[in-house]
C-alpha cells in the first residue's frame, strides 16, 4: 500500500486520540507509527541499489507490495522487520499492561498500517508473521505472491 494511503487512513484515528487525549502528542505518536514502519524497505532498496539516490522512485514502488507486481523483482530478498505480527501481538500485550494511553495510539497506528497492508497487498495471510518469513530465508519468490523473471536476480 502507498504511503500516502496510510497517511490518509491513519489521520482520522490520529484525529481521534488528540480530540479523545486533548493533546497533540498522541496523533502525532499515531501518526508516525502508522506511516514510518514502511521505513524498514529501505533494506531491500540499499541491498538491490545501494545508496542510490537516484534510484528513489524504486524505494516507494517498493512499499507497494501487491501480487503480481513484477517492479519489485528488483529485491531477491524482502526482511520487512516491522511489518510483523509477532510485534503487533507484543506491543498490544504491553500497551494494555501498562495501560500507557499514548503507546496505544502509537500501537493503534501500528497495527492499522499492518491491518492495511494485510488488505490492500493480498499477500499469503501468513506474509505477515515474521517468522514465517525467516522461515523462508525471506526470499521473494517464496514469500510473495508474484511472478519473478529470474534472470533478473
Ligand atoms: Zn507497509
Amino acid at each position: 500500500m502507498r504511503v500516502s494511503d496510510h497517511v490518509i487512513y491513519c489521520l482520522p484515528l490520529s484525529l481521534a486520540f488528540s480530540l479523545y487525549l486533548k493533546s497533540p502528542l498522541p496523533g502525532l505518536l499515531c501518526l508516525a507509527s502508522g506511516v514510518l514502519i514502511d521505513v524498514d524497505h529501505t533494506i531491500e532498496y540499499v541491498q538491490a541499489y545501494g545508496f542510490n539516490l537516484g534510484c528513489l522512485k524504486k524505494l516507494l514502488i517498493a512499499t507497494q507490495v501487491k501480487s503480481k507486481n513484477k517492479k519489485i523483482s528488483d529485491f531477491k530478498k524482502m526482511y520487512l522487520i516491522f511489518h510483523s505480527l509477532e510485534f503487533v501481538i507484543i506491543f498490544w500485550i504491553i500497551g494494555l499492561a501498562t495501560k500507557n494511553l499514548y503507546f496505544i495510539s502509537a500501537i493503534s497506528g501500528y497495527s492499522l498500517h499492518i491491518l492495511l497492508d494485510f488488505i490492500g497487498n493480498r499477500e499469503y495471510p501468513r506474509f505477515y508473521w515474521i517468522i514465517w518469513r525467516a522461515k523462508n530465508k525471506f526470499l521473494v519468490e517464496k514469500i510473495l505472491r508474484v511472478e519473478i523473471n529470474k534472470e533478473q536476480l
